[in-house]
């Protein structure tokens, strides 16, 4: 188990899901997590509270990841309130579906704007506050690297942006020991893909191992990247999708 006594993470997305997951892992292994939230003041206060309650130091903020100044405003305020920046999760997520000549010109710009602007943009702010040692990691999806199914063409373009940013930051900022890497969950029960239903049995058909993650399984892999024993990966992809893409 890593320790991050000591350390400060930002979340975003971690009201619900995998960022509530990895909030509460970050805060588990010794962390004070900020998270953030786009509608979910109150699920979002809560996970914070449980931090306090466990001990940890939390701290919700709402911040739409499509809203550039917000982020900003929610990286200022983590550093302001917890005094400095270790660790970066860009995980806010949104799953637009549909085929591709019904997709409006709102849903794809909302969608580059949370899945591809906004972690260049969380990054963008955070590297200031960033020393040797510290981490960012995004969120992307298996769906990236193999589309198993139809009507995911815009989700998939975007979360193929991350590929392109994790290696290229893992170059530019391996120099100030900053590591950069990449998780690709394949189907996780959240809100988002509940476990339930004709596409829950056509996702668990494409896996090798037959069954649904949870989003613990990912929280456990962000908090190994996080941790010292992680020092030398850095540019690096880890696809956790129950061999979806095997
Ligand atoms: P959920 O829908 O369960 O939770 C989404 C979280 O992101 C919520 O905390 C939500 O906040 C937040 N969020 C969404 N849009 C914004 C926004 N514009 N600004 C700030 N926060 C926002 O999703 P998951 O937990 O399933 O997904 C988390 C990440 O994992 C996403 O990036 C998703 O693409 C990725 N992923 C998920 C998979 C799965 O099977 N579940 C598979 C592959 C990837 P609020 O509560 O306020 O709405």
């Amino acid at each position: 188990q890593a320790d991050l006594t000591g350390r400060v993470a930002l979340v975003t997305g971690g009201s619900r899901g995998i960022g509530a997951a990895i909030a509460r892992a970050l805060s588990a292994a010794g962390a004070d997590v900020a998270l953030t939230y786009e509608r979910s003041r109150d699920l979002g206060e809560k996970v914070a509270a449980g931090l306090e309650e466990r001990g940890g130091r939390g701290l919700a903020l709402p911040a739409d990841s499509a809203d550039a100044s917000a982020i900003q405003a929610a990286v200022d305020r983590t550093v302001a309130e917890f005094g400095r920046l270790d660790i970066v999760i860009n995980n806010a997520g949104i799953f637009p579906y549909g085929p591709v000549e019904e997709t409006d010109l709102a849903e794809i710009d909302r969608t580059i704007a949370v899945h591809v602007r906004a972690p260049f943009l969380a990054v963008r702010a955070a590297v200031p506050h960033l020393g040797r040692g510290a981490r960012i990691i995004t969120i992307g999806s298996n769906l990236a690297e193999r589309a198993a199914f139809g009507g995911i063409a815009l989700y998939v373009m975007s979360k193929a942006a991350n590929l392109g940013l994790t290696r290229a930051l893992a170059r530019e900022l391996g120099p100030r020991g900053i590591t950069v890497n990449l998780i690709q969950p394949g189907s996780t029960e959240t809100d988002m893909n509940p476990a339930v239903g004709d596409s829950a049995d056509l996702q668990r058909g494409l896996m090798a191992l037959g069954e649904y993650g949870s989003v613990d399984d990912i929280a456990a892999a962000v908090v190994f990247l996080a941790g010292g024993s992680a020092r030398q990966i850095t540019g690096a992809t880890l696809t956790i999708d129950g061999g979806t893409n095997a």
